[in-house]
């Protein structure tokens, strides 16, 4: 059933990858680092940029093409690094990139993570951006998400306490200030 045209249909599907995407990004990195999750995001929407390039042109400048490789996120990452953004910026980028890789690996086509070494792509024939695929990955991030905010909520109030702590210390002692 299509309630929108084949077309726009399409339109909606790609948006909504490339939303579930940015959802894992963001999750991972909440889930597993402390750092501000925008890196991971970035890079995990990036590879998906080559949905902008033309639909005429071929392998590896296609969809699911070069900027579904390692070698392109391994650039990624060195160039994040490079720029000399804070090294865990970098992390995220990579971690980012790689759960794209692995989220399209879960479709049809798959992904082809070993060009230019070799075209072959490597990919369980699921469909990981829609129905129950979708909902299973989306139920991921939420707990992902949740579990990320326990544990930054803890660093934070414990966090919290030393600094109280060292405010004490500093206000105790001394002579009163003139
Ligand atoms: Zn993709």
């Amino acid at each position: 059933m299509s309630l929108l045209g084949p077309a726009l249909d399409h339109l909606a599907y790609l948006l909504f990858a490339v939303a579930t995407h940015a959802a894992v990004g963001y999750a991972l990195v909440v889930a597993f680092t402390d750092r501000p999750p925008r890196a991971g995001v970035v890079g995990a929407v990036l590879p998906d940029v080559d949905l902008l390039f033309p639909l005429a042109w071929a392998f590896p400048l296609n969809h699911r093409g070069l900027t579904h490789t390692l070698a392109f996120a391994a650039a990624v990452v060195a160039l994040v690094a490079a720029a000399r953004r804070p090294r865990w910026s970098a992390g995220a980028a990579a971690l980012g990139l790689s759960s794209h890789l692995l989220v399209d690996s879960f479709t049809k086509s798959g992904v082809a993570w070993l060009y230019p070494l070799t075209t072959e792509r490597v990919g369980v024939a699921a469909s990981i951006h829609s129905g129950w695929g979708a909902a299973l990955l989306w139920g991921v991030v939420a707990l992902g998400i949740v579990v990320g905010r326990r544990s930054t909520d803890a660093t934070e109030s414990a966090g919290g306490a030393v600094e109280a702590e060292a405010q004490d210390a500093s206000e105790t002692p001394g002579t009163p200030r003139r």
